[in-house]
């Protein structure tokens, strides 16, 4: 397994950018998740100002399949929805939608 955690520039650049852009949000498809954990650790690791792999820091929480009879992936009330943990799920469960809402300070516009 590659765990080379780099994100591309693209990524953190609509990271920034999605306070001037329409908000958009992961989408959660769990039933194909084998609970690998990635997005979580990745998460854990560009969102947090200590880099470190810490499930329990991590905003995705998984319960997977193994451990009860259906996967399931959740977001907490922190998460920014920065996409990072996206980029990261090579299995499709996660994905990025436009919510059609605006982020940020232009979000009374
Ligand atoms: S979208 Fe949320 S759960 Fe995913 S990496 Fe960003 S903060 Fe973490
Ligand atoms: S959502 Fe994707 S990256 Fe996260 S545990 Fe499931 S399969 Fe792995």
């Amino acid at each position: 397994m590659n765990w080379s955690f780099r994100v591309s520039s693209a990524v953190q650049q609509e990271s920034h950018e999605v306070t001037k852009l329409m908000k958009r949000q992961v989408v959660i498809s769990p039933d194909h998740c084998t609970g690998c954990l990635r997005c979580a650790l990745a998460c854990s690791y560009f969102t947090t100002k200590e880099r470190e792999f810490n499930l329990s820091k991590a905003r995705i929480k998984v319960l997977p399949g193994w451990q009860q009879r259906d996967p399931e992936v959740s977001l907490d009330g922190e998460c920014n929805h920065c996409g990072i943990c996206v980029e990261y799920c090579e299995f499709g469960v996660l994905s990025r939608a436009e919510t059609g809402t605006r982020a940020g300070p232009e979000s009374s516009e």
